[in-house]
């Protein structure tokens, strides 16, 4: 009866949107405590907007700026690189790029060394003051030329329709629902605080998400973590289950245990309910 059960809930799993990409994860869906979830491109739908742009440097205007800050984004497949790049027009060419996974992306451009991205890649502290725009969930991504930092970039990135719903639902099950992510952490605070999110952390690097669902671990908890970047890879390999959203990196895709076949962040909480009655069918 196993195999028939298995198969019976993997395929209602994929009517709901669910891909089960690895069988063992519904053995481990009933034991899990805690849920961490990434922020940009899982919480958000992954489409952020420029809302504000700041130059401190008179030898930029925002359209170079941009221009610049796009040169560098083009190799990256972060929401926040495609947002940038979408919006540019003629851009230089980017030489040496580098791929800095949770921090943003260094090149040269005509011999300049430029850097794009969040606090940890800049040279200098970003002259940038509390986020004033419109948005209050927008974020700061930065742009350095030389060692200077020329521009502040304000992205912000909305909620997912149904993220607030998913959270509750998940708590209402017993669930422990943790927010960790790259982005500042008074961004994160906001953002978990929107969301009915009562613990967040801001500011980690991929290795410190992993190191932070390890210690969880070492504490008894069980961990499912839901991301979609390719800088999600470290974390969503050390959690006891993992959930990448389908509209993600095909990187995050091919390592998670399960998929959001339509992004659909409302399927989450069946998915437990799913894995609970297999687990009464196989025993
Ligand atoms: P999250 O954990 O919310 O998904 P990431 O780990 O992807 O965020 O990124 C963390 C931070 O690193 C971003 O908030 C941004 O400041 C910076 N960053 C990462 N990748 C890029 C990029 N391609 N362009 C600009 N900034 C980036
Ligand atoms: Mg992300």
């Amino acid at each position: 009866a196993t195999p028939v059960a298995l198969t019976a809930t993997t395929g209602t799993l994929t009517r709901d949107g669910v891909l089960l990409t690895r069988g063992f994860a519904l053995e481990v869906l009933p034991r899990v405590t805690t849920v961490c979830l990434d922020k940009t491109g899982t919480l958000t739908d992954g489409r952020p907007r420029r809302v504000a742009t700041e130059v401190h440097d008179p030898a930029f205007d925002p359209e170079r700026a941009l221009a610049w800050a796009a040169a560098l984004e083009r190799h990256s497949e972060h929401p926040l690189a495609r947002a940038l790049v979408a919006e540019a027009g003629g851009q230089p060419v980017a030489a040496g790029v580098e791929n800095h996974p949770g921090e943003g992306l260094t090149g040269t451009i005509d011999g300049h060394h430029v850097a794009v991205g969040g606090a940890s890649l800049m040279p200098a502290a970003p002259p940038t003051g509390p986020n004033t725009t419109p948005d209050p969930l927008a974020s700061p991504v930065w742009l350095a030329v030389d060692g200077r930092v020329v521009a502040t970039f304000w992205l912000a990135d909305t909620p997912r329709a149904e993220a607030a719903a998913s959270v509750r639902a998940l708590q209402e099950r017993g669930l422990r629902v943790i927010l960790l992510t790259g982005d500042r952490p008074e961004a994160a605070a906001r953002f978990a605080e929107r969301l009915g999110i009562t613990e967040a952390h801001g500011g980690l690097s991929p290795d410190d998400k992993l190191a932070h669902v390890r210690e969880r671990q070492a504490r008894g908890e069980c961990v499912l973590m839901a991301g979609e970047g390719v800088n999600d890879a470290p974390v969503l390999a050390g959690a006891d289950v993992s959930l990448a959203m389908g509209g993600g990196s095909s990187l995050a895709r091919t390592r998670a245990d399960l998929v959001l076949l339509s992004d659909r962040l409302d399927r989450l909480p069946g998915v437990f309910e799913r894995a609970g009655a297999t687990r009464h069918v196989i025993r």
